[in-house]
This record gives C-alpha cells, structure tokens and sequence, in this order.
C-alpha cells in the first residue's frame, strides 16, 4: 500500500498542509482517510486510488466509504458537492467513526463530549446493576469497579477530545458518588470527595494529559502527532482560532499555576534531560492534587449548608466505615447521617425518605415541621435522632448517649463507629422510619 502514497505525492494534486507535513492519506490498519480542501481534488485524489485497487485487484467497501465536509460554516443540502467512486455516488455525512471515536462536520468538541458522557452513562447504568446483584459488599471494590468499567469508557481518547470540558467529568463523577449513596442533589463535591477520599477526577484528567503531552513531546520530529502538536503551540496566541488543544492545555494548567512545566521541552537525545522533565511533571501532578485538596478544605470550612462538619472532619481521609463488613444499605446510611442533608435510604421498602426540612427545601410549600410530635421543631436528622419524643424508647435501645446531643455536636455520634454501633444505629433507622410512616401515612 505504500506505493499509493507515492503515486498521490507524484501527482501534482494539492495535499493537505500540516505544519510541515503534506497529507494525502490517513492509513491504519484497513482504514483508510483520503485528505483534501476541496471537492476538486477529492474527487482526482479517489479516483486515482480507485484506479490503484483497480489495478491491485483490492476491494473497497462502499457501505462504509463516505464523505465527511468539516467547516464551520452553514451549508445547504443543495451546495454539497457529488463525489463518486467509480460509477458509484459517495454518500455525505455529518459524522462518521473512525477508531472509536466519532468525527462531527462541525468541527468542534462537544458532540464527541456528549458521545462519551453518553457512553459512560450506559456504563454506569450496568454497574449499577451489577452492585445490585452481586451484593458488593466494600466501598472499595464498588469504586474499582466504576474505574474499571466506567471511568475507563468515559475517558477513551479524552486527552484529545476532553480539553475543553473537564467540568463535564467532574459532574459525571459527583453524580456517581451521589447515586451511589442515594444522596440530595444539593450535597457539595467537597464533601463526597473528602469522606471518600476520591481525588477530584479532574486531577485525574489533567494527570492523563499531561502523560499524553509528555508522550508527544519526546516524539521523533518529523512523526505526524508531532508535527500536529507543533502547529498547534506555534498558534497558541491566534485569536482566530478558537479551539487550539497547546491553548486549552495551558489554560487548564494555570489554574494550579502549573503551566511553567509546558516550557523548556526536553532534548529527547539526551537522556539526563528526559529524566529532569518527567520528575518536573510528577512534581507538578503532586502539586494539583495537593491544592485540589486543599480547596476542598477551604470549602468545608466555608460552608453554609453543611457547618457541622467540619467538627468531626480532621483528616482529609477515606472513613473506615465505608469499608466495613456490613450490607451496603447499612454504609449507606452512615455516610447519610453524617451529610446531614435529610435523605435517607429506607431499606425496608428500598425507598429514598425525604425528612420534611427538605422536602421544604425543594418545595417551599411543605411546612418543614415535624408531624410526630408536638414540639414545633423543623424534621431534620438531628430532631430525629436526639429530640423527638415519639422514638425515646427506640433511642434508650439503639442510640444509648452519655453527653447531651446537640445541634452542634451530635455529628460526633457518627465518628469513629465500630461495627456493632453502625448495626445499632441502622436498626434505629429502620424501627424509627416505620414509626413515622404509620403518622404521615396512617392506614385509614
Ligand atoms: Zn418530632
């Protein structure tokens, strides 16, 4: 096949400039892209290799061959030119998939974005189907899990196509966390990160990029990634140009004031000089996630929505109940008790129980205070835990205290569990969730 190359750079068609690449041809394996600016030259460059399979005896497969036009400009159905390979008319589209990855005319990232959230979300619909029935026990082996099966699809090829919308994976993976533990979608980041201890996956992101980059830059010149790469950097300022990957890295990396580790580029001859670059860029990946963390302290001590707990929150570690030997249901309402945000699971008829305080959050209409007894108190957890007088006796029981409870303090309740605790605290959920179901819900 390489003699197609040769035959399309001797025939005095116009190639594709990159940088100081000239291209006709994309090859990979069987897949083969045919490059040109204008329908002109297209149609001399296919007719040329159609003549070569011709001669070649090969074979093309028409159904699969068609013609991708990348602007940016709006074009009528009418304009678009007719191309064909032999007596056959090439079908035009708006995309096409080219190793796994689909191409838009309108050359722009975010459909490919929209493509892989997509991707990502069947995935995670399977895995959660996969907790459900295989009883995963450990937070731990649900999140390799997520990064085996999840992570991995949502973020094929991302160093590339992902530039621009890193936010977009920070949603997808705060909304995880949040279905995982059938939390409020009102529940901050911080806080899911810092009880988990899940890096913030744009951490990760900028970690797999700059391994990428780092690829590129000790890439032969003359290798066509390269060249693109280059092309790219020396138009870093163009304003013209709207998307420009180099720009887009670089914009990423100031906001940990670590886009100097961009400069200086290695000498790829010299090994000493290889070895400095990829000790600065692990210095540098260090340094993000060290000021991600640190944001998300700031953020905890900031908060007003969730002020408490700061008082039980010390280190910025993986709480060691999510790894006890316990039902998921039973983790789960730990880690809820301690958000405080008033939405617990109920596992008796796997159903997700609002306390009224919230509920008037979403809905001002709803009157916030609690229905069980008469003490005029806003049903949130700490009144259901510590104050109300309709589950004293299940309190003695379950919930057995030696300090008075309050506002301020009962989160401490939920620090250092130990198993048979949790086990304790669960029944009181469960025993005290079906008490205020037969007040809200009476059998009439
Ligand atoms: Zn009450």
């Amino acid at each position: 096949m390489e003699d197609i190359i040769r035959i399309l750079h001797e025939s005095n068609i116009p190639s594709v400039k990159v940088h100081l690449a000239d291209l006709h041809l994309l090859m990979y394996a069987d897949d083969i892209v045919i490059l040109a600016s204008n329908p002109i030259d297209l149609q001399n460059k296919i007719n040329l290799v159609a003549n070569y399979f011709c001669m070649n005896d090969l074979r093309v497969n028409l159904e699969k061959t068609k013609v991708v036009i990348f602007s940016n400009k709006n074009r009528g159905k009418r304009l678009e030119p007719k191309l064909f390979w032999g007596e056959n008319e090439i079908e035009i589209v708006d995309k096409y998939k080219y190793l796994g990855v689909t191409f838009y005319s309108r050359i722009n990232y975010n459909n490919i974005t929209a493509d892989f959230m997509t991707r990502g979300k069947v995935a995670e619909t399977e895995v959660f189907s996969l907790f459900n029935k295989t009883k995963i026990r450990t937070f731990d082996s649900r999140l390799k899990l997520f990064d085996a099966l999840v992570k991995s699809t949502l973020m094929y090829c991302s160093s590339i196509w992902g530039i621009n919308n890193v936010k977009r994976f920070v949603t997808f993976q705060n909304e995880f966390l949040r279905k995982l533990f059938n939390l409020p979608r009102k529940t901050p980041v911080w806080f899911l990160r810092m009880e988990t201890n899940c890096i913030s996956i744009e951490t990760t992101y900028i970690k797999n990029v700059l391994k990428f980059w780092s690829k590129i830059i000790m890439l032969p010149e003359d290798n066509l990634v390269k060249l693109c790469y280059k092309a790219l950097k020396l138009r870093t300022n163009k304003k013209t140009m709207k998307h420009n990957w180099y720009r887009s890295l670089k914009n990423l990396l100031e906001q940990y004031d670590c886009e100097y580790v961009l400069e200086n580029e290695p000498n790829v001859s010299n090994v000493q000089d290889v070895l400095k670059k990829l000790k600065e860029i692990n210095t540098c990946i260090s340094k993000i996630i060290e000021i991600s963390k640190s944001r998300d302290i700031c953020k905890m001590q900031q908060s007003t929505s969730m002020p408490f707990y700061q008082n039980i929150k010390t280190h910025y570690n993986k709480e060691l109940y999510l790894n006890f030997n316990l039902s998921w249901s039973n983790i789960k309402i730990v880690l809820q008790l301690r958000a405080n945000m008033s939405q617990i699971y109920n596992n008796h008829d796997n159903k997700v129980i609002k306390l009224l305080d919230l509920q008037n959050f979403y809905d001002d209409l709803t009157d916030s205070n609690c229905q069980c007894c008469n003490l005029s108190e806003s049903e949130n957890f700490y009144h259901l835990l510590f104050v109300c007088p309709r589950y004293k006796l299940l309190r003695q029981k379950y919930l057995p205290v030696s300090i008075t409870m309050s506002q301020n303090n009962y989160l401490s309740y939920f620090n250092e569990l130990t198993e048979e605790r949790t086990r304790n605290i669960n029944l009181f959920i469960k025993y005290a969730l079906f008490s205020r179901d037969t007040v809200l819900n009476p059998i009439i």
